[in-house]
């Protein structure tokens, strides 16, 4: 029977924690008021916690289903400045906001020195709802440096850094901070050439390094490693990439059925499994992943 270790940190954090807590007053104020509850886009990027919600009536909706007398819960990732002003525009709408505080600061940052004549840089997936919600307060010119920093966006920033004077940078909660080091020393270097002012904040969450440092060690002590997170969640598929990269026995599911059959066997057949979990990962989810690998 292999020995189960979770990591220190695992699973939710801070701002998922409490846009959970917000969601189930959310309900409360819904069935008070008699209101649907209509959450805009997910909550979080978990889908079994998504579905154990629609279980209990909640309806996700994109913008075409949003409507008046309901109770509208805004995701912790944030939204655009455009989703927000279009949820102005409803007459009777209960707004409940999730957004992490940690994201309503980069949305604050971002709008402030824009305003300010800084162009903006962003370390993040330019597809993400969270940098979404980052570039669309920006007034004036940015870029979106994708995570992986390969040859093309390297090339993309230094035109982007030739073309302005004043730049600030911020990275999304998520990113790996090796990154956003990297990224930064390269911005560092080509200000110095052109002299051009550059400042930025590191924004990478602190949950976020947390879990990616606590895993990274985890992987290369143990013998195989299981992720447990949404295949749609950014942080999930960061740990992933790091424990995967430091240990090729890892495996990353959303429940312990997407184990196969021979990653079941693989997993019989070592000491030592570690387990760590994306931010948005729910407590109970991680200990029915422990207790199932140590029944193996
Ligand atoms: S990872 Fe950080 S920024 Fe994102 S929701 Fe959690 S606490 Fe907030």
């Amino acid at each position: 029977m292999p020995k189960v270790v979770t990591a220190t940190y695992a699973g939710v954090c801070f701002g998922v924690k409490r846009a959970v807590d917000i969601l189930d007053k959310a309900l409360d104020t819904g069935r008070e008021e008699g209101r649907p509850v209509l959450m805009f886009g997910p909550l979080i990027h978990n889908p079994r916690f998504i579905e154990s919600y629609r279980d209990r009536g909640v309806e996700i909706v994109d913008r075409s289903g949003i409507r008046d007398h309901a109770v509208i819960v805004i995701r912790s990732h944030g939204i655009t400045r455009d989703e927000e002003e279009y949820l102005k525009t409803f007459s009777d709408l209960r707004i409940i906001d999730t957004t992490c505080p940690f994201v309503q600061r980069i949305h604050r940052l971002v709008a402030e020195r824009s305003r300010d004549g800084w162009a903006i840089v962003v370390l993040g997936d330019a597809a993400h709802a969270e940098v979404e919600g980052f570039v669309s307060r920006i007034d004036g010119p940015y870029f979106v440096h994708p995570p992986d920093l390969s040859d093309t966006a390297v090339t993309a920033l230094d035109r982007f850094l030739r073309a302005h004077e004043k730049f600030f940078a911020v990275a999304q909660t998520t990113s790996q901070p090796d990154h956003f080091r990297q990224l930064i020393e390269r911005m560092g270097s080509i200000c110095r050439e052109t002299r051009c002012a550059f400042e930025y904040q590191n924004t990478v969450c602190d949950a976020t390094f947390q879990r990616q440092e606590t895993a990274r060690e985890l992987a290369h002590a143990m013998d195989a490693m299981v992720v447990i997170g949404g295949r749609n969640s950014s942080n999930t598929a960061k740990l992933f990439a790091i424990v995967s990269a430091e240990n090729p026995r890892s495996f990353w599911i959303e429940a312990p059925a997407d184990l196969t059959a021979a990653d079941r066997e693989t997993l019989r057949g070592v000491e030592a499994i570690g387990l760590t979990a994306g931010a948005s990962t729910p407590d109970d989810q991680i200990t029915e992943l422990a207790e199932f690998l140590e029944a193996l």
